[in-house]
């Protein structure tokens, strides 16, 4: 799960690291009086939205007057952005940040992210701040500096000091600096995070340092502990379709091709989508059905997955474990026949009970086209598709 900046600040204040005062505001009038709270002489208007980039895309802009916070305001929200993350249509701006304008004397990085090879936390910084962070990892990657913090101890003293050494901090900034880092850290742990980044990390004219975004992605696995992350969430900044698959508990992902995938486990998904792709073809969905899948559930992937107009054909590749085949092909059955199915559809079942799953299919008077295996079952997809 993601959350906006002004969420991500709120955790950071909550933990210690600084960031400017700042409000939120979901209309110009909440705008102009945000300002007023805050006095000036300089704010800066920020979208709000889960992407980054927003700097370049026209949603941060530096205020000297309240009558500028409003012009800005009223321009900002309801536009919609476009950033390098966001894709070309963009997203609407529907919340703003009004905060302190900062005295930036230089950006740095920093970022916390799992190092899964190496079973940490990975904390980078780079003297390269305020830029795409790829780009730097891409062409200067010597200037990104890293530690992997041990589990059991937390973000040391020393190491969080010879980062900031390392990436260039002013000395009488060091101390500062390294205590962000190490209250960063706390945050990211405490709160299950899965990433979490200040871009621009920045000192200022008084040598003070200061958080200026704020990133922070969460595991959705640990969220049942974290209600008041859960209360971030914004459904404005998810996918229609992922919110709606949630609600069946279906891991639901939308992709740009025609051959919609409908299949338990998230590895078979994954390789079924490799194997359309080895045959020329191009998945218009990761689905993974679960372990438990009733005719209700694959009604409602059905749904779902056709709700895509870009679909001319949907390949169901199903692992009868602990599911039995012949309750897939009840549920194929009755989701095909409650959509009134008009795209080929293709099923590959083995496992338990697939005889008697074959023959319900092949007696349901349905245009199933059947395959033995997962190579049949691709080909036969693509050609219906194209
Ligand atoms: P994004 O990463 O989406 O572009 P940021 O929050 O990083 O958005 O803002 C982009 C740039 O705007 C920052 O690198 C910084 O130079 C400037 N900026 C952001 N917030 C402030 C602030 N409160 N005061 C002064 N400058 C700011
Ligand atoms: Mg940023």
């Amino acid at each position: 799960m993601k959350i906006h900046e002004y969420q991500g600040k709120q955790i950071l204040r909550e933990f210690g690291v600084p960031v400017p005062r700042g409000i939120p505001a979901f209309t110009v009038d909440e705008a102009v009086h945000a300002a007023e709270q805050l006095g000036g002489p300089v704010w800066v208007v920020k979208a709000q939205i889960h992407a980054g980039g927003r700097g370049k895309g026209g949603g941060v802009k530096l205020a000297r007057s309240i009558d500028e916070v409003r012009q800005i305001s009223g321009q900002m929200l309801g536009m919609q952005l476009i950033t390098h993350q966001t894709g070309p249509e963009g997203q609407t701006v529907r919340r703003l940040l009004i905060e302190d304008g900062a005295d930036i004397r230089k950006e740095y990085y920093a970022g916390l992210v799992i190092d899964r090879a190496a079973q940490k936390v990975a904390l980078m910084a780079s003297s390269e701040g305020g830029m795409d962070v790829e780009e730097v990892a891409a062409k200067t990657p010597e200037k990104i500096h890293k530690v992997w913090v041990e589990p059991g101890q937390g973000l040391q003293d020393a190491d969080a000091l010879a980062l900031c050494e390392k990436i260039g901090l002013p000395e009488g900034s060091r101390k500062q600096g390294a205590q962000a880092l190490q209250n960063l850290y706390r945050a990211f742990w405490d709160k299950d995070a899965s990433l979490a980044e200040i871009n621009p990390l920045v000192v200022q004219g008084d040598g003070s340092v200061i958080a200026l975004d704020a990133k922070f992605n969460f595991d959705d696995n640990a969220l049942f502990r974290h209600d008041e992350l859960t209360a971030m969430r914004d459904l404005d900044e998810e996918d229609p379709a992922e919110i709606e698959a949630s609600k069946y508990g279906l891991s639901y992902i939308q992709l740009d091709g025609n051959i919609a995938c409908l299949v338990n486990g998230a590895g078979l998904a994954m390789a079924t989508m490799d194997t359309i792709k080895l045959f020329g073809g191009e998945p218009a969905n990761f689905l993974d059905v679960g372990g438990g899948a009733t005719a209700e559930k694959v009604t409602a992937a059905f749904k779902i997955m056709l709700n895509n107009p870009q679909v001319k054909a949907i390949l169901v590749n199903i692992f009868g474990g602990i599911m039995r085949c012949d309750v897939i092909a009840e549920g194929l059955i009755a989701a095909s026949r409650a959509v009134a199915l008009k795209v080929p559809l293709v099923v590959r079942m083995k496992g338990t009970n697939e005889d008697l799953g074959k023959r319900m299919l092949a007696d349901s008077g349905l245009p199933i086209l059947s395959a033995e295996t997962l190579a049949e079952a691709a080909q036969k997809v693509v050609s219906a598709a194209a």
